[in-house]
């Protein structure tokens, strides 16, 4: 199986002024061809530094794709570093003379004498026109290994790149007959390490598909990744990993790929005909704002209250003074009060309230940043729930809003299981929720 390696070569990369996101369509790319992609290199524009990046690169891997440096100025120098690296002499191209010299008549533009060097190749190289700019791709094949040079400007790669080498390395390195497929999938209610040793045993002896976790933003999610020969067997090899995966930790995984916890709520509160209200302090709209992020959100979504000073919880949500004055404005008997004033407002069938320390400040030994209390209320029924989160404040709002989002995920999945209670339509909150 052949491999393929990428260097972008650029200083603005590494100054991080902008963004490699011909790393990620490249990476994209090749993985739909079923090619391997061990390695991605960022370079500056320095002549020895990219002779040392294409070397390792040439040694390890049989396709060497460079992206950037092809133009005309001093700093671009991608084709001299791999022709001098190879011992080969960079020869002018009649073709791409050709079309330079027309390019800039058209434009009624006087070619400046740096711009030939557009034109010219390593020998033995195939030019890859460049419809959209003046320099062209390189294709140089030699020793059983291919270099393949793409200018830096995304207009310019990305169809010269559908054009010219994806059909090659289809052709040429059998791309396409095997397909990299990967499906990730979303959990809530538990840590990293608690999910990870759940499916430790899977994780070590894994093979096709791999499976990788990963944590973000307080979101534990695994991606498995199967290699096939079609699309659908890939699927069918998914299909067989996510089953194994499902058998430890199914009543964790709320979604798959690019699924959020605020659609998928909203799907079940939309199928049960279940419509909510939101109390937020230390969220400050954050729920609201992702529970509303979903396209048909008024179906169940009717008031979001971001109540932050004491008084405004007592006056718009008719929290007790003293049960604030008693407990604390961030306690379990004020987030109830909080969730049960807003929906005694609103008239909704739920209601979902937070309210915490997001800091950096007011904290104190007894109720420290971080300390956040949920909580959801439902007919005849209320769930409140203490977190600690640590981190920034930044990181705790997000933290709060998806822990209050997974409360609201437990609750209706547990309406799902048990038959639960009649949505108003009468079919039953447990009728697909
Ligand atoms: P030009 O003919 O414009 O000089 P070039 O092939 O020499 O093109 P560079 O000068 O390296 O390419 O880059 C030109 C521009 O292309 C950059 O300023 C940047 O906007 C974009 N670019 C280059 N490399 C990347 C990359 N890896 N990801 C995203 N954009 C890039």
């Amino acid at each position: 199986m052949p491999t393929v390696e990428v260097i972008s070569v650029g200083t603005e990369l590494l100054l991080g002024q902008i963004l490699n996101t011909h790393g990620q369509y490249l990476g994209r790319e090749l993985a739909a061809l079923g090619l391997d992609l061990y390695y991605q290199t960022s370079v500056g524009d320095n002549r020895a530094r990219v002779i040392q990046a294409f070397a390792r690169a040439w040694e390890r891997s049989d396709v060497v794709i460079l992206t950037g440096g092809l133009g005309p100025t001093d700093d671009d120098l991608t084709k001299e570093a791999v022709a001098g690296f190879l011992g080969l002499e960079l020869i002018e191209d009649a073709a791409s003379r050709r079309w330079l010299d027309k390019f800039f008549a058209r434009r009624g533009r006087r070619m400046t004498p740096n711009n030939l060097k557009q034109a010219t190749l390593p020998q033995g190289a195939k030019a890859l026109p460049n419809p959209n700019g003046t320099a062209p791709g390189v294709l140089l094949e030699t020793g059983g290994k291919a270099a393949i040079m793409l200018p830096g400007p995304p207009a310019e790669l990305l169809p010269m790149f559908a054009d010219h080498v994806r059909p090659y390395l289809i052709e040429r390195w059998g791309g396409g007959r095997t397909v990299i497929v990967s499906r990730v999938l979303r959990l809530c209610g538990i840590g990293e390490s608690d999910a990870e040793t759940r499916v430790k045993d899977i994780l070590t002896r894994q093979g096709n598909p791999t499976i990788a976790p990963l944590a973000s933003g307080g979101e534990v999610t695994f991606r498995l990744t199967a290699k096939a020969t079609t699309p659908a067997e890939g699927s069918v090899l998914l299909d067989q990993a996510e089953a194994e995966m499902r058998g430890r930790l199914g009543q964790h995984i709320y979604g798959l790929d690019q699924q959020t916890l605020s659609d998928v709520v909203g799907d079940q509160m939309t199928r049960a005909s279940l419509t909510i209200a939101l109390a937020e302090s230390c969220t400050g709209g954050l729920i609201g704002h992702q529970l509303t992020q979903r396209p048909g959100s008024s179906d169940y979504f009717r008031l979001g209250v971001i109540a932050y000073a004491n008084e405004a919880k007592t006056a718009a949500l008719g929290v007790p003074a003293e049960v604030i004055r008693d407990h604390g404005a961030v306690s379990e008997e004020t987030a109830l009060a909080m969730a049960l004033g807003v929906r005694r407002v609103a008239g909704t069938d739920m209601a979902l309230a937070t309210t915490g320390i997001a800091g950096p400040g007011g904290g104190t030994p007894d109720k420290p940043v971080g300390l956040v209390y949920g909580a959801l209320v439902w007919p005849g029924g209320e769930d409140v729930r203490r977190w600690d989160f640590i981190g920034g404040r930044q990181h705790i709002k997000e933290r709060a809003a998806f822990a209050a989002l997974t409360m609201l995920w437990d609750h209706l999945k547990g309406l799902r299981q048990t038959g639960g209670v009649a949505g108003k339509d009468g079919t039953g909150a447990g009728a697909g929720v």
